[in-house]
């Protein structure tokens, strides 16, 4: 017999729970299901809204958590949906509502710091120490637009990016990223405590549909499938991800309006003007060109840009190399 235990929530082979685990010191509960399957073997952790405009991603979560039973698994799941739950009702875009940090800079976090990283130490002692491996859910932010891509770890042990790059090839989308990142994310982090873990990105600027949740859900079976957790084949996938190489994620160095010349998925050429930003009378503040041939990850989609903040990523373009 198997038992999972996070927070106060307890559960045992061929069961199936919901409730809240508490964030200590704060007036947080963080929502939670644990799929303890019929039969026994590997735990996934499977996270949504770590940044809390990224709908698709905790809409997938939830329905994910809503429609996989305990006879369908081999092992067990632990679904945290939304992990800046009071961001969400704030609707403070990514950052945490009381202290306006980005939860994805600050893993692990710990349990003397501002809220954020209060919410980092928990999902680390509570829900990373279960997993095996760890699927972690974004899109673009509500003022990003995103062409889908997966991202695995690569700040970890060689066993754990083998097996990371394994289940990122399963994911229905063009692009792959592995992250040469240890700290800051939740799924970085993870990956250098030995686990395998990846990051999904489906969706973007603050809107979500049904295809897309359909989308993302099929990714996330398919990656459990692949692990011998969820019963049945990996399915069909349009897109094989190709890896993208060197990511150049380039930041606004002027507050400003921001005029992108480029859509999310485009391919262009080093030298090639990316966007502009201007003041408010409309003159050139900077301009952002391609440092080597690309393809446009995620931008910026707002008018408003702020400086240090995002304004492009790109990667490699796979098809010209
Ligand atoms: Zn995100």
């Amino acid at each position: 017999m198997q038992t999972i235990k996070v927070g106060n929530m307890s559960v045992k082979t061929g069961e199936k729970a919901s409730g809240y685990v508490e964030v200590k010191d704060t007036e947080i509960e963080l929502p939670v299901t644990i799929i303890c399957g019929d039969k026994e073997g590997k735990t996934i952790f499977i996270s949504g809204g770590v940044h809390n405009a990224e709908y698709v991603g905790i809409q997938t979560a939830i329905e994910i958590a809503n429609e996989i039973s305990p006879s369908k698994l081999t092992g067990n799941l632990i679904i945290l949906p939304l992990m800046n739950r009071t961001g969400f009702e704030h609707r403070t875009m990514s950052m945490v509502y009381e202290d306006g940090k980005n939860l994805n800079r600050e893993f692990p976090g710990n349990q003397q710091g501002t809220v954020a990283d209060k919410i980092c130490y928990t999902v680390v002692t509570e829900f990373q120490k279960n997993a095996d491996y760890y699927i972690d859910l974004h899109c673009g932010d509500g003022y990003e637009d995103l062409t889908p891509y997966v991202y695995c770890v690569g700040a970890a042990a060689p066993e754990v990016v083998k097996k990371a790059r394994a289940m990122a090839e399963v994911v229905n989308v063009p692009y792959l990223v592995q992250s040469p990142c240890g700290t800051g994310g939740s799924y970085n982090y993870a990956g250098s405590c030995g686990i395998p873990s990846i990051l999904i990105e489906r969706g973007c600027l603050g809107i979500w549909s049904k295809e897309e949740v359909e989308l993302g859900k099929e990714d996330v079976r398919n990656v459990l499938r692949y692990l011998g957790v969820l019963e049945g084949d990996v399915s069909k996938r349009t897109y094989n991800p190709t890896d993208v190489g060197t990511v150049i994620y380039k930041n606004a160095g002027h507050t400003g309006c921001w005029y992108p010349t480029k859509r999310s998925g485009d391919t262009f050429k080093k030298g090639e003007i990316l966007g502009y930003i201007k003041d408010y009378f409309g003159n050139v503040l900077e301009i952002c060109v391609a440092e080597m041939d690309g393809i446009l990850l995620y931008q910026v989609s707002s008018l408003s840009i702020i400086k240090g903040g995002s304004m492009v990523a790109y990667g490699e373009n796979p098809n010209q190399k």
